[in-house]
């Protein structure tokens, strides 16, 4: 009776950017008397329904993106025998599509920390039930991956969660609704006893895999300083402090490590934080930057975020204080017009951003966008391969549509062409050789180059295309750049490394 993890994927490169973290968790999370799981992660190689024996336990993690092969993986392993337990966001959402199209026996609802051990017991004693509520867990139970079950030489980036929830409540984004709008922050000393067990075994690139890295602004602050009862104030305080002591202990870290994370663009009022980042070793972070209007902010609940020559100002601030941003941009909001396109990149130029991601509007389960979309549509007789279309993730990926929300000038098409014409833009090979003047030698910049493609095959070709051949030959390329560039981002290892004291 084994147990088995599977992260699916629908697509394998070999090679993957960053470790699926929820792997190594719920590895932690098994029992010793258990053995160590067998750990599959399809963004590197294809799960093989061989390997599965009858009375095996197999946990699939899915989100909406992965959930189609997350079922078909679930339907092989019960063939197989197996006992079938799903999780993930995707699985919290629709448990009985799990049920119905995955093979499973159960599903575990909410964070699997503490949960899947029991379920693992159930499944042992004939007890398992069909559904777990297992809800949001605390911070101080929150594991520490088992990072000795990686295998050597496949991802560039480690990653590590410091913080899981975010306070925002943007209408694309589910994150404030499964994870909670309350910061619930990890200990320092166990986020950096886990960046330690990394480094030991020579990754020095890790992404700080949180939800908002910066969950108490400025603003927050002073809102609270003007109630009556400070009680809020001082419980602010206390976070913003304790992110301030993480940086400071990243900052006793070998100097050769790079951290990368998510933060909201009002990070960049906040001087003082952006430079405890810089001296912390928190290089990069992605900035949902979304539109670059303020009539598209407003569309998606995102006031908060700046537009036009304040927006530049913002981005640039990263860059003055020494944190290069990857912007995130959404396409298809219903202010976008043609010319949006245009000046989105000319923006993005402008504002010295070092990376960038161009999505389209995407109505994802959990977001309050797929709730009133689905309400609008759920009388339509929109159908692919007699799946309605708001549920859209189960159809075929060949035959899947690239947008959804009916938009009032643009058709689905002409967004789609004018979201990959602005990808094929920003990384034309001219720009992408200007922007690699961020790093000093020769070298350096080529690696640059390697990895803005690279990172520009594996989202842009293979997501938003709809050019079969287009996508094929992306997914080689990437397969075939991939090796050299984890060579650039790995380490020596150092098996001696001391955690920093407190
Ligand atoms: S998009 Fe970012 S800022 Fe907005 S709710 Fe999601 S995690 Fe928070």
């Amino acid at each position: 009776m084994r147990v088995h993890l599977v992260n699916p994927s629908h697509v394998s490169f070999g090679i993957a950017v960053i470790t699926p973290r929820w792997l190594y968790v719920l590895a932690a999370a098994t029992p010793a008397k258990w053995g160590d799981p067998a750990l599959v992660d399809e963004t590197l190689e294809v799960f093989d329904p061989s390997t599965i024996g009858s009375g095996d336990i197999v946990g699939i993690g899915i989100h909406t993106g992965n959930a189609l092969r997350g079922y078909e993986v679930g339907r092989a392993a019960r063939e197989r025998g197996a006992w079938v337990v799903f999780g993930g966001i995707h699985a919290t959402l629709y448990p009985d599509e799990a049920h119905d199209l995955g093979g499973a026996h159960a599903v575990v609802k909410g964070d699997g920390d503490l949960a899947w051990g029991r379920v693992l017991d159930d499944c042992a004693n004939g007890t398992l039930e069909r559904i777990y509520e297992a809800g949001r867990v605390p911070a101080d139970y929150f594991l520490r991956a088992r990072w000795d079950l990686l295998p050597r030489d496949r991802y560039m980036w480690a990653s590590v969660q410091t913080v899981r929830g975010c306070p925002k409540h943007c209408s694309f984004c589910s994150v404030w609704r499964t994870d909670g709008q309350e910061p619930r922050q990890r200990g320092v000393d166990a986020v950096v006893a886990e960046i330690v067990d990394l480094r030991r075994l020579g990754f020095r690139f890790i992404a700080l895999a949180d939800d908002n890295f910066y969950p108490v602004t400025l603003e927050d602050l002073r809102m609270a300083a003007r109630r009556e009862d400070k009680t809020r104030l001082h419980e602010l305080e206390a976070l913003r402090a304790e992110r301030f002591e993480l940086m400071d202990r990243l900052a006793r870290l070998p100097k050769d490590m790079v951290f990368y994370t998510q933060i909201t663009m009002e990070a960049a009022e906040d001087t003082e934080f952006l430079a405890a980042m810089k001296r912390g070793h928190i290089l990069g972070a992605l900035v949902g930057v979304e539109s670059v209007t303020a009539e598209g902010l407003k569309d998606i609940y995102k006031g908060f975020n700046a537009a036009g020559d304040e927006l530049v100002a913002q981005l640039r601030k990263f860059r003055e204080h020494g944190v290069h941003v990857l912007g995130s941009f959404i396409f298809g909001l219903p202010s976008d017009r043609p010319d949006t396109f245009d000046a989105t990149v000319a923006l993005a130029d402008k504002a010295d951003i070092t990376f960038a991601q161009f999505v389209m509007l995407t109505p994802f389960p959990g977001t309050l966008d797929f709730a009133k979309w689905e309400k609008e549509n759920s009388g339509a007789d929109q159908h692919v391969d007699g799946i309605p279309v708001t549920r859209h993730w189960l159809i075929p990926r060949a035959r899947r549509p690239k947008v959804y929300v009916p938009h009032p000038v643009m058709s689905a098409e002409e967004i789609r062409r004018r979201t990959q014409a602005v990808w094929d833009q920003f990384y034309s090979l001219p720009r992408v050789w200007a922007r690699s003047k961020v790093v000093r030698s020769i070298k350096a910049r080529l690696a640059f180059v390697l990895i803005s493609k690279l990172y520009r095959q594996m989202y842009a070709n293979t997501g938003i295309s709809t050019d079969s051949a287009r996508h094929e030959s992306a997914t080689r390329w990437a397969r075939l750049i991939a090796k050299p560039c984890r060579r650039l981002f790995a380490a020596a290892p150092m098996p001696e490394l001391e955690i920093p004291s407190a």
